[in-house]
């Protein structure tokens, strides 16, 4: 079983209408409600709850964590975005959808500002395949077509990723990296980016497939804190193993 936390700030949902209409009981529940299924369980957490629902046991709990988050990205506490770097180093595999790409903990595991261009004029969106081998992408024919999507475009001030597994291009002219596969220490990450909130891009199927896809890619199969400790030498005849 694969344990999936989908972390939503849940705010436009509560302020607009027009959110709340695609999305009637937030982000997290959509996303959850399409992930759910014999081989994954779903928890939610969103920011108004207690230190934003998160925990060091919760996430030591949870193999895949998904991030959703816009407009109070600054709301979040430092020792949060900590706890997620610190979970993803030991093996968590994390999902950083849409404008997560400003998110606290994004920002922590990359290094960098992670900063793009953007434009919100309804362009539509072909999100090309570029690595049709791989898990990610499996079931995606050449392109995912998404009639409407809030145009993200280069430069993308991220460190280069391991992997870029899809490519946008807008109908406005722009290209973007938007799926990018990274790991750090034990752990791997991937950013996804379509879901700007005013348009029902979660529920569009392709979309849902390559969220599953990489929760499943994500899921870790080793999971250990990485610590720095002094250790014999290998022809010590007490032993060279670390004692945990
Ligand atoms: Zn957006």
């Amino acid at each position: 079983m694969i344990r999936v936390l989908v972390w939503n700030e849940f705010c436009h949902e509560k302020k607009s209408d027009t959110v709340r209409a695609i999305y009637p009981n937030g982000i997290h529940r959509a996303i959850a409600d399409f992930l759910a299924c014999d081989d994954i369980e779903v928890r939610t957490a969103t920011l108004d709850e207690e230190h934003c629902g998160i925990t060091k046991e919760l996430l030591a709990e949870t193999d895949v964590l998904i991030w959703w988050g816009h407009m109070r990205h600054g709301d979040v506490p430092d020792d949060v975005a900590e706890m997620v770097r610190d979970a993803v180093h030991s093996g968590m595999g994390a999902i950083f959808l849409h404008s997560a790409h400003h998110s606290k903990p994004f920002k922590l595991l990359m290094g960098t500002p992670c900063s793009l261009t953007w434009r919100e004029s309804g362009d539509s969106e072909l999100v090309w395949v570029t690595e049709p081998a791989h898990p990610i992408v499996r079931g995606i024919d050449r392109a995912i077509f998404l009639p409407h999507e809030e145009t993200y475009g280069e430069p993308f001030s991220i460190p280069n990723p391991d992997r870029v597994l899809l490519l946008g291009s807008y109908s406005g002219g722009e290209a973007f990296r938007a799926g990018c596969l990274f790991s750090r220490g034990n752990g791997n990450i991937f950013y996804f980016q379509p879901g700007h909130e005013e348009f029902p891009t979660y529920h569009i199927p392709e979309v849902q497939t390559v969220i599953r896809n990489a929760v499943r890619f994500l899921a870790p199969t080793y999971r250990e804190e990485i610590r720095c400790p002094h250790v014999r030498h290998f022809g010590d005849p007490e032993g060279y193993v670390i004692k945990k």
